[in-house]
């Protein structure tokens, strides 16, 4: 048996973690990693005793077809980063590494080229986290480095929409 790499090892447990996400649109699973320890868990699935949108049957953002990057309030998940981010401690988080994996709920399929909506990239980035690791495939990933990727090129607002 070939031994498995130690990025992949950490994003097949993020995969599984995914398994628990509760959203129809997109199953996010993520985990926190500092000195190859796992720190803390999240998936994407809607606040703690509220309907996820499972139960519903919908997710408004996914019967609206909203397209990728906008509109991420309709749909009532908490996102996977931000469960990890808010069960650690920022002793934790800071220097550590971030695993996501991206499904279709559909079909169970990983999903290639998935990245951090902006809203999860600032809580990356307070968190002190400095990689994060995304897996395209069973075997691909792209490493993102937050200070020279996230931070140096900002998701600059434009001044008046
Ligand atoms: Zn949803
Ligand atoms: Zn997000």
């Amino acid at each position: 048996m070939k031994r498995i790499d130690k990025e992949n090892y950490y994003l097949d447990i993020a995969q599984t973690v995914s398994e628990r996400s509760t959203c129809l649109r997109r199953c996010y699973g993520s985990i926190i990693v500092k000195n190859d320890e796992i720190i803390a868990t999240g998936y994407n699935g809607a606040p703690r005793g509220r309907k996820n949108c499972v139960d519903l049957n919908y997710c408004t953002r996914e019967a609206m077809n909203i397209p990728s990057g906008e509109r991420y309030e309709l749909c009532r998940s908490v996102h996977a980063e931000a469960n990890c981010i808010i069960s650690a401690a920022r002793s934790e988080t800071l220097g550590a590494t971030l695993y996501m994996t991206c499904r279709d709920p559909g079909t169970g399929d990983l999903i290639a080229g998935s990245t951090s909506c902006s809203m999860c990239r600032r809580l990356i980035i307070n968190a002190g986290i400095k990689r994060v690791v995304i897996r395209d495939t069973r075997e691909d990933y792209r490493v993102v480095d937050v200070d020279q990727e996230w931070v140096e090129q900002d998701d600059s607002l434009p001044k008046q929409v």
